[in-house]
């Protein structure tokens, strides 16, 4: 494809993906601060619940321009900005704090001993808050998150997995491209750009990594993720 149809094509689907992402959140924060406004009773007894209504998706609002920014970028080339080697779990620390969940319905099992992943470290973070967020994103009935890393010579691999719904054969081919997202309650219940996994394969690229998926609908997923030390 010829790069400016690339570029109109981008544009294209930009538009018609973000304008509903942003719509649906906006229209829950409406609606949840009119009720509240509009009945003074409800007040005491659903302020709690309606307020972190609102603030998820408050939450969901800034994810989405976060990763509309990082596209541009991994569109310009620009996604790393320094290079060092710091233990993962310092990066997975920084990731879980930017995640809001409930962690007694999602125990984060980490087996990461002593491992180290080199790069940039916010790009670091962004790729295992992204794998980590759609573990809890697409297990709907809770269960624990295994993050589980080994060093291998050179290279630093590390696995993210849940029991959640999976990904079905069919899916699972096109799961890291630009604005693909699997047809399912569940995701269309947790919505989602369907940029995530993409962004993700991009970060993990620009390290000299490789990112692999397995699956089975059903059955959970694991992300596996191998990093060299130094590029
Ligand atoms: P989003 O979550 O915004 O839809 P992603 O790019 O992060 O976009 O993921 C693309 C699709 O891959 C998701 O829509 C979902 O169908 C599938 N997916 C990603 N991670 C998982 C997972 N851990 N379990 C099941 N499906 C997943």
């Amino acid at each position: 494809m010829r790069r400016i149809d690339e570029i109109e094509q981008l544009k294209n689907e930009l538009v018609s993906t973000v304008s509903h992402e942003l719509k649906t959140p906006l229209a829950a924060i409406k609606a949840y601060t009119a009720t509240l406004r509009q009945n003074p009773e409800l007040y005491a007894e659903k302020r709690e619940e309606y307020l972190r209504i609102v603030e998820e998706q408050a939450d969901r609002l800034s994810r989405l321009i976060e990763d509309l920014l990082l596209v541009t970028r991994v569109e310009a080339g620009q996604l790393l900005r320094r290079r060092t080697t710091i233990p993962l779990d310092a990066v997975l620390d920084e990731a879980l704090a930017e995640i809001h969940f409930d962690t007694k319905r999602y125990p984060i099992e980490r087996e990461t001993a002593a491992a180290t992943v080199s790069g940039d470290p916010d790009r670091l973070r962004d790729l295992f808050r992204n794998l980590i967020e759609n573990a809890i994103k697409y297990s709907p009935e809770g269960g624990p998150i295994a993050v589980r890393a080994r060093e291998k010579e050179d290279t630093t691999v590390v696995e993210v997995s849940d029991s959640g719904i999976g990904i079905s054969e069919g899916d699972l081919p096109y799961i890291f491209e630009r604005f693909y997202r699997a047809e399912s309650e569940v995701a269309s219940a947790a919505g989602g750009s369907g940029l995530g996994l993409y962004i993700t394969r991009a970060i993990v690229r620009a390290h000299g990594g490789t990112i692999e998926a397995r699956s089975e609908a059903g059955r959970g997923a694991t992300f596996t993720v191998c990093l060299p030390k130094r590029a």
